[in-house]
């Protein structure tokens, strides 16, 4: 391992809102095997190879952010499993497990690579891992995700949970689409002892044809819709994440609610996004990002720039975002696709 790239205790990241940055999500690739409808289009120009950080320049990013007090660190993408060499990386962040300066690895995937990579994952020192999945049905799978099919998926999720790792699901509630699945989604996830967490569209990117009005389910309706069958009760858990649980007491299964359209959580945000070219965003929502390509190509085998460029863009984080659905218009939506910045 390069020296210079090794953390070292320095002054903590924290933005003008007194907001602690422990938590860093990066995007390794825009790349992906499937084109879900409200993520992407169907043909979507991804980015030259050349434009993309090496692994190398991943690693020296994240261990540049460790060295500054992030604890956590989030892939995802794209779909970060499609990216050639991936599990180098893993295994070489596990050494800041190792050391004790990162708390957490982990990863959000479609699941479809899985079945080849959980083990590998397991071992670089990854427990918990988010799985992306709006349907149990074969044929709405594969219209939402347009070229990804179910049975690969649970088999990766199968293998996932043999290999040891904690799996969570991630369903984005769509209008007409998976409210009919509720209940089984929900029975099925408590069937395997896996946790369940909702999303609402957001308005991220261009996405062909699709009218993100006619996709959005507002949670508080879903929530209603759960709250007719079960005795919903809401936990006081935070993780500094977007998420807020509930429990169903008639099982004791806990369901999660990312309302980022009916709810605001920026309050309490702890964390930062990094994209596969470098760049990185202080808010989901907003569009204002730095650029940490640039610090770190200039100054090969010292961080010292780079440290200063993260230092500067915390110092820019904003409040929070501006989504907004309400007046039956898209407002706050931002040019960018989720594949960018990092879902
Ligand atoms: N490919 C991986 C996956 O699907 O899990 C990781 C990247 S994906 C962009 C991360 C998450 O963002 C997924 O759970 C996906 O459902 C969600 N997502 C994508 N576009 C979204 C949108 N417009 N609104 C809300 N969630 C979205
Ligand atoms: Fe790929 Fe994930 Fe976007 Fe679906 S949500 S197209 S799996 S990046």
């Amino acid at each position: 391992m390069d020296q210079s790239t090794a953390p070292t205790a320095k002054t903590p990241l924290v933005d003008p809102f007194q907001r602690a940055i422990s938590y860093l999500r990066v995007s390794v690739t825009d790349r992906c095997d499937f084109r879900c409808v409200y993520c992407m289009s169907e043909n979507m120009t991804f980015l030259p190879k050349a434009q993309l950080l090496t692994l190398e320049e991943l690693d020296t990013m994240c261990s540049t952010f460790i060295g500054l007090g992030v604890e956590k660190l989030r892939i995802t993408g794209g779909e970060p499993l499609v990216r050639k060499g991936i599990m180098t990386f893993f295994d070489a962040m596990s050494r800041h497990l190792a050391s004790g300066a990162l708390r957490e690895l982990t990863l959000t995937t479609n699941g479809s690579q899985l079945e080849k990579f959980a083990p590998d994952l397991a071992a670089a020192g990854v427990r918990r891992i988010n799985v992306s999945l709006d349907t149990l049905d074969d044929a709405k799978f594969a219209q939402i995700t347009r070229w990804g099919r179910l049975p690969q998926v649970l088999r990766g999720i199968e293998a996932a949970q043999k290999a040891g790792l904690r799996v969570k699901i991630n369903a984005v509630a769509l209008k007409g689409f998976n409210e009919d699945e509720l209940f089984t989604l929900a029975a099925w996830c408590a069937d395997r002892d896996m946790d369940l967490t909702f999303i609402e569209v957001m308005p991220m990117g261009d996405i062909g044809n699709e009218d993100r009005l006619d996709q959005y389910w507002p949670l508080r309706d879903l929530r209603a819709r759960l709250a007719e069958r079960f005795t919903l009760t809401d936990l006081a858990e935070r993780t500094g994440g977007p998420a807020r649980y509930v429990r169903i007491e008639e099982t004791g299964q806990k369901i999660g609610f990312i309302t980022p359209l009916t709810h605001n959580f920026c309050e309490s945000c702890n964390r930062v996004r990094l994209t596969c070219t470098g760049e990185l965003y202080m808010c989901l929502g907003q569009e204002d990002m730095a650029d940490l390509r640039a610090p770190l190509r200039a100054n090969p085998g010292d961080t010292e720039a780079l440290e200063q460029a993260i230092r500067a863009a915390i110092r820019l984080k904003p409040k929070g975002h501006d989504f907004d659905y309400s007046r039956q218009v898209v407002d706050g939506k931002m040019s960018r696709h989720m594949s960018h910045t990092g879902g």
